[in-house]
Formats: C-alpha cells, sequence, structure tokens
C-alpha cells in the first residue's frame, strides 16, 4: 500500500453500517478490534497498559512486513520500507484515530454476536 493509498483511507473512509465490512481494510479493522476485545474480556488490563501493547504490536508488525520486503525473496509488490517516513503516516493515522467523534462500537457488538 503506498502513502497515498493510506491518507485516502484515513480522510475519506465511511465505516459500513454493520459488521460485515466489504473492504480488505474493513476486515483487518474489524478482525483487530475484535481480538484487542476478546482478549481484554478474558484478561482485563489496565486502559493504558492495553492500548501501549497495541502500540507496540503494530510496531512488530511493522518490522516484519519491512522484513518480508528485504533480500532477493522478499516481496515484490514494490513498496520499500522507510521507518521514518513510514513511522510519521502511521502517527498521523493514529492521531487521526484519536480525534474521531465515538463511533457506535461495533467490535463489543461483534463479540457478543459470536461469543
Ligand atoms: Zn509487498
Amino acid at each position: 500500500m503506498s502513502g497515498g493509498d493510506a491518507a485516502r483511507t484515513v480522510a475519506g473512509q465511511a465505516r459500513p453500517a454493520c459488521a460485515e465490512s466489504a473492504s480488505p481494510e474493513g476486515h483487518l479493522d474489524e478482525a483487530l478490534r475484535r481480538a484487542f476485545w476478546q482478549s481484554l474480556n478474558r484478561a482485563p488490563l489496565p486502559a493504558m497498559s492495553a492500548l501501549e501493547v497495541a502500540a507496540r504490536v503494530v510496531g512488530a508488525l511493522y518490522r516484519q512486513v519491512a522484513q518480508a520486503h528485504e533480500g532477493p525473496n522478499g516481496c515484490r509488490c514494490g513498496w520499500e520500507p522507510d521507518p521514518d517516513c513510514d513511522l510519521i503516516v502511521l502517527e498521523a493515522h493514529l492521531a487521526a484515530a484519536l480525534m474521531q467523534p465515538p463511533e457506535p462500537d461495533l467490535a463489543h457488538m461483534a463479540v457478543l454476536g459470536r461469543a
């Protein structure tokens, strides 16, 4: 995914009203939220501890995805990891999500619906 795609997703995406998401981004969004809430339901954590874990996981995922693009056997999609620039993009997404008005808690509903 290019930086342009990411920026467009943050700026313009309207979330689907139901738990079924049409786009690949929507599927991943839903899966991550569900995993987060399911884990906290099983093993509660202080709020910031839980969010710090989530942030560390995003950093670890970045490292893994970047690693998958290195070397002769790496992914050939054309993306070249640039940790400095990519971190700015990720921080912008984090900030944008923080500033969004609260939305109906789809994650909780999804968890309850499938428990
Ligand atoms: Zn790739």
